[in-house]
């Protein structure tokens, strides 16, 4: 095994600081398309701390071993050949704080903020807290605060979401984050970034650009909504979900970027690709953008699927449709990038 020295010197030291961690992990495990090789070593840091800890060992021991940050797998095919390198599954490291929460009077501080001139709650968030968990709980008669009402359905981490830029129903992070913290894998130093600073637009965050700065934890701006309508818009959106996409079915949500003037799914509809198939992959009949797993699809369907529709859709379109899913792989393999797809 390559870099076998430095990733058992890692689980030596996971080991000696208590954090979790397991040799041979099935990454399959931790994708919602249900894909992919193991990680030869995977971690799973407790929080923000453990995670820095981590990622600093991983500097001081790891020897230039290849190393992956995911959260919950919801946007990544992961290579059929797994990951030859440290993989971080940030899950564990899920504190949530409500400014509210930390003020001395939580009665007054509301009170003020209700009424006063910002009229907003700031909601701190680690790295791997469920994103979705995290828009119900705003939506509970406790909290009652409004801006994450289309994330209610989005499968993923608030630190995958802001890496993505994730978004739905005419909103997306973008529109309430305030503020990062991350990890510079290069220096060992962490820092922040304020919302101008972290080029967000359709899918895109600085944190695609720098796929060595792993998002530590998020601070969105909330404000404070009607209960009532806060969750009837979540309802809403989720019932809008189940009827539209294909959520039987593994898949990592919709394959493409939305072209400027277009949609993924009509243009891979009108090519007349809806239900084709490649091995275990298929385009899905519900939503003609996602790709679902219908049992036994490997990362190699999914790659020559993905290939077929683009061809297809620039044949008929002269466009080539632009993949949103992420492709996680260690570099070793020699095929392993989107570009040769
Ligand atoms: C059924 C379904 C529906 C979906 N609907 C939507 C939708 O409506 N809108 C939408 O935008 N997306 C949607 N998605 C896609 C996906 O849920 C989002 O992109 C989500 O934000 C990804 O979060 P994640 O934690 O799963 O990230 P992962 O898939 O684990 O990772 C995504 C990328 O971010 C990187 N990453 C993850 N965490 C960190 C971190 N802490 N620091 C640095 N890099 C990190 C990973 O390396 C990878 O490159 C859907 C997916 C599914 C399966």
């Amino acid at each position: 095994m390559p870099f076998k020295e430095a990733l058992e010197a890692l689980f030596e030291a996971f080991r000696a600081n208590g954090i979790l961690c397991k040799w041979n992990e099935p990454l399959s495990a931790h994708t919602s398309f249900r894909i992919g090789g193991n990680a030869a070593l995977a971690v799973w840091p407790s929080g923000k701390t453990q995670l820095i800890l981590v990622l600093s060992l991983w500097r001081d021991l790891g020897d230039g071993c290849p190393l992956c940050v995911l959260g919950k797998g919801s946007n990544v095919l992961i290579a059929d050949e797994g990951f030859c390198g440290l993989v971080v599954l940030t899950t564990k490291a899920k504190r949530v704080v409500y400014e509210e929460d930390e003020a001395p009077n939580r009665a007054e501080f509301r009170r003020r903020a209700e009424t006063g001139s910002e009229p907003y709650c700031r909601v701190y968030a680690e790295c791997g807290a469920s994103l979705m968990a995290l828009a119900f709980a705003c939506g509970q008669p406790d909290r009652e605060l409004s801006g994450l009402e289309f994330a209610y359905g989005i499968p993923g981490t608030v630190g995958g979401a802001i890496v993505m830029n994730a978004g739905a129903y005419g909103s997306d992070v973008e529109r309430v984050l305030v503020s990062a913290d991350y990890y510079d894998l290069q220096n060992g130093c962490t820092g922040q970034l304020r919302d101008s600073e972290m080029h967000l637009s359709y899918r895109h965050s600085i944190f695609l650009e720098h796929p060595d700065w792993v998002v530590l934890s998020g601070v969105f701006k909330l404000s404070y909504g009607y209960g009532p309508d806060i969750r009837e818009q979540m309802k809403k959106n989720m019932e809008a979900r189940r009827e539209k996409q294909p959520l039987e079915y593994p898949s990592a949500g919709s394959v493409f970027k939305r072209p400027v003037d277009n949609f993924a799914a009509r243009m891979i509809d009108t090519a007349g690709l809806k239900g084709v198939a490649v091995g275990g992959a298929q385009v899905s009949e519900k939503h003609a953008g996602f790709i679902v797993n219908r049992g036994g699809a490997t990362a190699a369907d999914v790659k020559a699927l993905v290939r077929l529709v683009r061809d297809e859709v620039e044949k008929l379109y002269r466009y080539r449709l632009e993949c949103e899913i992420q492709l996680v792989s260690d570099g070793l393999n020699e095929d392993d990038g989107w570009d040769t797809v």
